[in-house]
């Protein structure tokens, strides 16, 4: 059994699935590691490093993709690589496959069993393996940290013989993960914090963490969509949440928004008025860029000046903390792979709701429902975003 551990080829990636450190537990199980030369060397793994921790390095990329019966990969391998894949090989990662299902094609076809770390059901059994919320974590608090450096203001309360510095005012918009991340750190900075979500539960974690919640009244629509998600609002309830949204805005210093519907755009919250509202020097993060923005002036992946406004709309915060978004990552993974790896030899149950849930296709076939229809040839999604957006 060998396991592949490829260097990430997407622009600006420098995160890699599997660090030395994740090795040892599969090294005792028998399984051969092969290393791409450089794979980990962004997030601080020299070659060396991995050999010491019992892999071999290969040759080149292409025997390491044609040999490896396991590959767990942070992004989907483009198709000339997916060409490239051992026959019933087992490919894991962030594999997009609900916004661009057909750039899997090749690999379904070799056919390869592929596993996507966004499908991992969100059940308590399958939290160690939740590499969306690794993710979000990462990014809530590079997005704050991002903010506080180029605002031209302090965010502590400074008291001093030259007089009082007052508390950088944040605005963090959706309480998920991300939010959450965002609301801790920027405390942690000493700012004064609000939050709004459009779930009310979301509140008393704000509140928590020494956060202002602010409410809106929707009139009593559910807002939940299932699995604690938020559900997709009308356009009524959207604007009342823009509305506070403006007024909350003006006085803000800093606004870091996450709000998402899963499977729709992100949606639309903060007006152009909102941003121009703002004080020179302020700086809203929109962390939902990579569905399209928050903001109706965001242009994914592109860092804007609105009037003294910077926005910023990233698209992989996390490639930006290499070495813990990689640890984190290849935590999730390690969890994963205890499913399908029993005394290091495979086995792929698909009678196993996390797996079933995370498996995108195999032997040939979609296996996730939702995959499995947008696969259906008419049902291909119009992508959230280009490709040259995605980077
Ligand atoms: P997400 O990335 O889909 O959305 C981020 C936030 O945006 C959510 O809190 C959502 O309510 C909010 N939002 C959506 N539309 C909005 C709008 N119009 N206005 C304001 N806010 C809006 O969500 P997420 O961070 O991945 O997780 C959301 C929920 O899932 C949380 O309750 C979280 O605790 C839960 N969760 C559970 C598990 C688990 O059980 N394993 C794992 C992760 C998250």
């Amino acid at each position: 059994m060998l396991l592949g551990i490829l260097k990430e080829t997407a622009p600006g990636e420098t995160r890699v699935a599997l660090l030395p450190e994740s090795l040892k537990s599969l090294v005792a199980q028998g399984i051969a590691v092969s290393v791409e030369p450089g794979a980990g060397l962004a997030a601080g793994a020299s070659d060396q490093a991995y050999a010491e921790a019992g892999a071999t390095i290969a040759a080149d990329r292409a025997s390491l993709l044609a040999t490896a019966d396991i590959l767990p990969v942070v992004n989907a391998p483009d198709a000339a690589d997916q060409a490239r894949l051992k026959p019933g090989s087992v490919v894991i990662g962030f594999l997009k496959p609900l916004d661009a299902p057909h750039a899997l094609d090749t690999a379904i076809a070799r056919p390869a069993t592929l596993f996507s770390m966004e499908l991992v059901p969100r059940i308590s059994r399958a939290q160690s393996m939740d590499a969306l919320s690794s993710m979000a974590t990462v990014a809530g608090y590079k997005a704050v940290i991002a903010a506080a450096d180029r605002i031209p203001r302090l965010f502590p309360m400074l008291m001093t013989a030259a007089g009082t510095i007052p508390p950088a005012r944040v605005f963090v918009i959706g309480a998920g993960v991300a939010g959450l991340q965002a609301i801790a750190t920027a405390r942690r900075l000493g700012a004064v914090v609000e939050a709004y979500d459009v779930r009310a539960a979301a509140g008393e974690q704000v509140r928590s963490l020494g956060a202002k919640f602010l409410d809106v009244d929707l009139g009593g629509i559910s807002t939940e969509g299932g699995g604690g998600y938020a559900a997709e609002l009308t356009e009524e309830a959207l604007d009342r949440g823009r509305d506070l949204i403006t007024r909350t805005a003006a006085h803000s210093d800093v606004i870091v928004t996450t709000a998402q519907v899963p499977g729709r755009p992100a949606p639309r919250l903060i007006r152009q008025a909102a941003v121009e509202a703002m004080r020179p020097g302020s700086v809203v993060v929109d962390l939902a860029a990579p569905a399209g923005g928050n903001c109706e002036l965001t242009k994914p992946g592109v860092e804007q000046k609105i009037g003294g406004v910077t926005l910023l709309a990233p698209l992989n915060l996390p490639a930006e903390v290499p070495v813990h978004a990689s640890q984190l990552y290849a935590r999730n993974i390690l969890n994963f792979l205890a499913l399908i790896l029993k005394k290091g030899e495979l086995t792929v149950d698909l009678a196993d709701e996390v797996l079933a849930g995370a498996c995108v296709a195999h032997n040939g076939k979609p296996v996730n429902p939702r995959v499995a229809k947008l696969l259906e040839p008419a049902n291909a999604p119009a992508n959230l975003l280009t490709d040259a957006q995605r980077r």
